[in-house]
């Protein structure tokens, strides 16, 4: 293949993936005015319920504004021979091939990230703060990428300085090497997440004693399931969206309520959700999901083993020397294709074991505190309720609310 035919085909992907998407949008918001399903009646009155399609039309353009300039951005950025430009100016600052590849993506990420406020800024805001969900302020804002941009850098920047080094050292089996790294990495961040990332973002308490935390131990008697590593988070510092997940395995697992849960749902609701949370652990879909993540990646590092030294990619985006970042940028498009099959499959499976955590639920403690808490959960998100089909099937790690109400209705 010449590098000018391989430059078309990832130019291809690129426009291929964006009209699909847009198109997708426009499907999906096609079905904004739909009637609301039977089983959903009465979760909002007429103005609620006005506010609500006025807040997806307004996501709905927002969306297809950023992503118009983001791939305008793109565009020019490929046809003026970007690639090539910040692979000179990495390759100005030294000879060592690690830092030519932490410079380069530090270019490109820093500079996209950049690009981007604007446009969250406006999203939260403007779009957020007019629908009364924005509790963020302008000095969490700029804290908050700060600190993102530092985490970037120390875990991001270690991570790719080390692939890096795999491949200068054994070329085509650092893939082996580099699937050890993320795998340990992985399972490291999973079980310490809450303890080391999260505290940088926001305050985390163990729930106090009271009605609550009775009820919880009652429930957690009754099904014989040891639940003493509940925590409850300031979500309502950034938003007054509401959530609950649970983290880690073995010792480290523990359940986080968002503040903002506990003030929208009645004790009965929180417990319900919690039951639906426990039913993830007793599946075992935290360890299926990392087992999962951990396979694909390994595939994904395989196929990038075999490519990345490949001269026709580098010629394909302008650098006349083959290397490791550049390869790895040509792949990323290459690949994304097939990431969007696994994404699918991925989405499916999600959506499978979210039936399965909400039968837990209903089996174990009942169905009816968790329809009425999801049906509160949905209606103070302004989420969509009637979201088209193909949609759903390609972007829901969740089933739509309509579909978890008959489930478990059933
Ligand atoms: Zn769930």
């Amino acid at each position: 293949m010449t590098p000018q035919l391989l430059f078309y085909i990832l130019l291809g992907i690129i426009i291929a993936k964006f009209l699909f998407d847009t198109y997708l949008n426009a499907l999906n918001a096609k079905h904004f005015n739909d009637e609301i399903p039977i089983e959903l009646e009465g979760i909002y009155n007429k103005e609620e319920y006005q506010k609500s399609q006025n807040y997806k039309k307004v996501n709905y353009k927002f969306s297809l504004i950023t992503s118009s300039f983001s791939i305008i951005t793109t565009l020019l950025f490929f046809l003026f021979n970007g690639f090539y430009f910040v692979d000179e100016i990495a390759k100005g600052f030294s000879t060592n091939s690690i830092v030519i590849t932490l410079i380069f993506f530090g270019i490109i990420i820093f500079a996209s990230d950049i690009l981007t406020i604007p446009f969250s800024y406006y999203k939260t805001f403007v779009i957020e703060e007019k629908f009364g969900f924005n509790k963020t302020t302008i000095k969490i804002f700029i804290f908050d990428k700060l600190k993102g941009w530092l985490m970037m850098a120390i875990v991001g920047g270690g991570i790719l300085a080390l692939i890096t080094w795999f491949y200068q050292i054994t070329t085509t089996n650092f893939w082996l090497y580099a699937w050890a790294l993320v795998s340990v990495f992985s399972i490291f961040m999973n079980m310490f997440y809450s303890k080391l990332i999260v505290p940088l973002f926001n305050k985390q308490t163990l729930l106090e004693d009271g009605e609550l935390k009775t009820a919880i131990e009652n429930f957690s008697t009754k099904i014989g399931f040891k639940l003493d590593n509940i925590f409850v988070i300031d979500g309502s510092k950034r938003s007054t969206k509401a959530n609950a997940y649970f983290s880690g395995f073995g010792s480290q697992k523990r359940i986080t309520l968002f503040d903002t849960l506990i003030n929208d749902l009645e004790t009965e609701e929180i417990v319900a959700v919690l039951a639906h949370e426990v039913g993830h652990y007793k599946k075992r879909h935290i360890i299926y999901n990392l087992l999962l993540s951990l396979l694909l990646t390994g595939f994904t590092l395989y196929i990038l083993s075999i490519l990345v030294g490949n001269q026709t990619l580098s010629n394909a985006l302008g650098v006349e020397q083959a290397s490791f970042h550049i390869g790895l940028i040509a792949f990323g498009i290459l690949y994304s294709p097939i990431s969007e099959i696994t994404s699918l499959f991925m989405n499916a499976l999600s959506r499978k074991f979210e039936y399965q955590a909400d039968d837990y639920a209903k089996n174990n403690f009942g169905s009816k505190p968790l329809i009425s808490s999801l049906k509160k959960l949905s209606k103070n998100s302004l989420s969509n309720l009637t979201p088209n089909k193909l949609y759903v099937k390609i972007h829901y790690s969740h089933p739509t609310l309509s579909q978890r109400v008959i489930n478990l209705k059933k």
